[in-house]
């Protein structure tokens, strides 16, 4: 019988190791891994490259609608494309109204809907306005909420998304512990962050080195202990987002292995960028919780290869260029590394570090998908998901402005090599980015609503 489409002769990575096999695919699933698998409607020479099922990346912002100018659904969606991210988890701000209700969930929806070329997932907002709305969240389909210890949003716009307090915070996890989903919480402690924030500000200098000395590893650690304590009174199910310090990391260990259902992420840039290079890159590697230091940045990697840190993402979270000017506190914190979180990783873990194929694609793929509920994503086998990135290894290139097909080109990765690339990315079947013809100009993405 005739497939849709047979993947021939790759690298395949699957849970417990890799094979060089064909992949055969129909109606958007994997049906066959193995050889001589017959003939297919397409075929594709994948010899020479890892098939992965691509990354399924827990943290990206798209503003749309409300902040469209800081990046939408349409290149959004074409950078994941291009940086072999097959799915995502939409987080619930910077678009205005952040994702708080119904309302503001349905009207996200008919604003993507038709327009992604990769899978998106939703969280809801946990906020101290949003208590009452968290049940009817669930029904419209997130995946789980998105909470902030820090502080967030504009206050001067009354649909942006705010912070909690500890009593809402407590009340949002209780009831999300009722609703069987996922709380992923933003940890630093917003008093003190702000405090020494504003102390830096008035002493001087203004300086990325400075905003990095504002928000010191304790005010992470803080949060997460105070986020773990009252997931434990309340049996709340956890994720913190973004740990950019292996203390961070630890108390989620110690926490999980005292039976707390708690699974920690990092992204990339915390594994790729020291404070020695802050000020010489500039704004665009402004972040919150911020870049550290290289020995601590060697202590995440050691947590990421003990498999302490289930997931890593991009937090892609971009913004204008006028937002990024000015100087390091009044600018926009935020990174725009969707497109490239997914290649510097496979060159960081895979290439340079020695981690092996599958372990790479558990903490990029398939401990996010069952985090989030994500069925038929984030790992290759039969009854799957067609998702695929076929990444060529040991072919380096170099970042460019041109290559990114955010909407504003800012990316601290701008002018550094890679060790790899992705050649095509594949999405339930359906080629989204090839090297041969850029990002394809359909639609293949859909919103994955859990039920
Ligand atoms: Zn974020």
């Amino acid at each position: 019988m005739e497939y849709d489409l047979i993947l021939k002769g790759g690298t395949i990575v699957l849970d417990w190791g890799e094979v060089e096999a064909d992949v055969a695919v129909r109606d958007g699933k994997i049906v066959s891994i193995g050889s001589d698998l017959g003939r297919g409607k397409e075929e594709i020479d994948a010899s020479g490259l890892i098939v992965t099922p691509g990354m399924v990346d827990p943290h990206v912002h798209i503003s749309e609608p409300g902040r469209t100018e800081w990046e939408g659904y349409i290149t959004g969606t074409s950078a994941a494309a291009k940086g072999g991210v097959t799915s995502f988890v939409m987080m619930p701000l910077n678009q205005l109204p952040c994702t708080a209700d119904r309302e503001s969930l349905d009207l996200q929806l008919r604003t993507g809907e038709g327009r992604t070329k990769v899978d998106i997932a939703l969280y809801g907002a946990l906020t101290p306005n949003n208590l009452d709305s968290l049940e009817d969240l669930s029904y419209g389909g997130v995946v789980g909420y998105k909470a902030f210890l820090s502080s967030c949003g504009d206050r001067t716009k009354g649909d942006d998304m705010m912070n909690v307090d500890d009593y809402s915070l407590y009340r949002g996890m209780k009831t999300i512990s009722c609703l069987g989903k996922v709380l992923a919480l933003h940890c630093e402690n917003a008093a003190i962050t702000d405090g020494l924030g504003t102390e830096a500000r008035q002493e001087g200098p203004d300086t990325l080195a400075s905003y990095v000395a504002s928000r010191p590893i304790f005010t992470e650690v803080e949060a997460v202990r105070r986020a773990l304590y009252l997931a434990k009174q309340t049996g709340v199910r956890l994720h913190i987002c973004h740990c950019s310090c292996p203390e961070a990391v630890s108390e989620v260990s110690e926490s999980r292995f005292s039976g707390l259902d708690v699974t920690a992420e990092t992204c990339t840039h915390y594994l790729y960028f020291t404070t020695d290079e802050l000020d010489d890159i500039g704004n665009s590697v402004k972040c919150s919780p911020p870049i550290r230091d290289g020995k601590n940045l060697e202590g995440m990697w050691e947590k990421l290869f003990k498999g302490e840190i289930a997931c890593v993402g991009s937090d892609h979270s971009p913004c204008t260029a006028d937002l990024k000017e000015g100087t390091a506190f009044s600018a926009w914190g935020g990174i725009a590394g969707l497109q490239n979180s997914y290649d510097v990783l496979f060159d960081e873990a895979v290439q340079k570090r020695g981690m092996s194929l599958s372990q790479f694609v558990r903490i990029t793929a398939t401990n996010a998908a069952e985090i989030f509920g994500l069925k038929g994503k984030g790992r290759i086998a039969i009854g799957h998901d067609a998702d695929f990135a076929l990444i060529r290894p040991n072919a380096p290139y170099r970042v460019t402005e041109e290559c990114l097909e955010y909407k504003n080109k800012l990316s601290p990765y701008i002018g550094r090599t890679v060790g790899c690339q992705i050649v095509r990315t594949i999405v339930r079947g359906r080629t989204v980015f090839s090297q041969e013809s850029g990002v394809s100009k359909d639609f293949a993405g859909r919103f994955l609503l859990s039920k």
